[in-house]
């Protein structure tokens, strides 16, 4: 009876120590007409919970590495063994870029930057309207599936980064701050083949707390 007991404490122990993740702050619904619920729906429960149910499973035998940050995992991506090391990259990616995506996006958002976060990236592309159109051709410029963000480098300084698939800027030393998914996933169902359509309706749901939050912790 101990022993079950004991059995059944260390798998609850190794299961509240796989990755979960991260709820969404708003309904499926309320980025209409902008994201329609069935792609919030999908996109979600299918592909999110996916990768990060991927990660779990591929983690199996290397559980000292779901101790980790998905933050940390992902920035120690080049030194991890190259065993797990596709894993994390494209399933971690997928875990982290989408728990960021969900965040940068809100029905009742802060739809621009305010404060220190705006006065950098007026100084860094000239305007707020200047960095939307750098960040809108890169979105437009980006070839097959993958994301377009805004970050901020060791010094700062920001940059718009694209990455293919589910790679993160995070293992090529960048800090994310704010990111747009570009895969058909994101938006097939409802805009079809018009990229530029999507991105444009994302502005509308932006929303940049948390990349002003993010900024700020530098
Ligand atoms: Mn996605």
């Amino acid at each position: 009876m101990k022993k079950r007991i004991l059995l059944l404490l260390s798998v609850i122990s190794h299961l509240s120590a796989d990755f979960k993740p991260e709820k969404l702050d708003y309904s499926y619904s309320a980025l209409e007409p902008s994201i329609s619920k069935e792609i919030m729906e999908l996109h979600y429960d299918k592909h999110y919970k996916g990768y990060i149910q991927k990660l779990n499973f591929g983690l199996k035998g290397h559980e000292k590495y779901l101790e980790y940050t998905l933050r940390d995992l992902l920035k120690s991506l080049p030194t991890l063994p190259v065993t797990i090391k596709k894993v994390v990259q494209d399933n971690g990616g997928g875990a982290f870029n989408h728990a960021l995506f969900w965040k940068c996006m809100h029905p009742h958002g802060q739809r621009k930057p305010i404060g220190k976060l705006l006065k950098v990236l007026e100084k860094t592309f000239g305007s707020y309207q200047s960095f939307q159109r750098q960040f809108d051709d890169a979105a437009h410029k980006l070839f097959g599936s993958g994301w377009v963000w805004l970050c901020a480098d060791k010094k700062k300084q920001l940059k718009i980064v694209t990455t293919a698939n589910q790679d993160c800027p995070l293992s090529e030393g960048f800090i994310p701050l704010l990111n747009l998914d570009l895969w058909e996933h994101a938006y097939y169902l409802q805009y079809y083949n018009k990229r530029s359509d999507y991105v444009q309706a994302w502005w509308g749901v932006v929303d940049w707390r948390e990349a002003e939050r993010l900024y700020d912790t530098l």
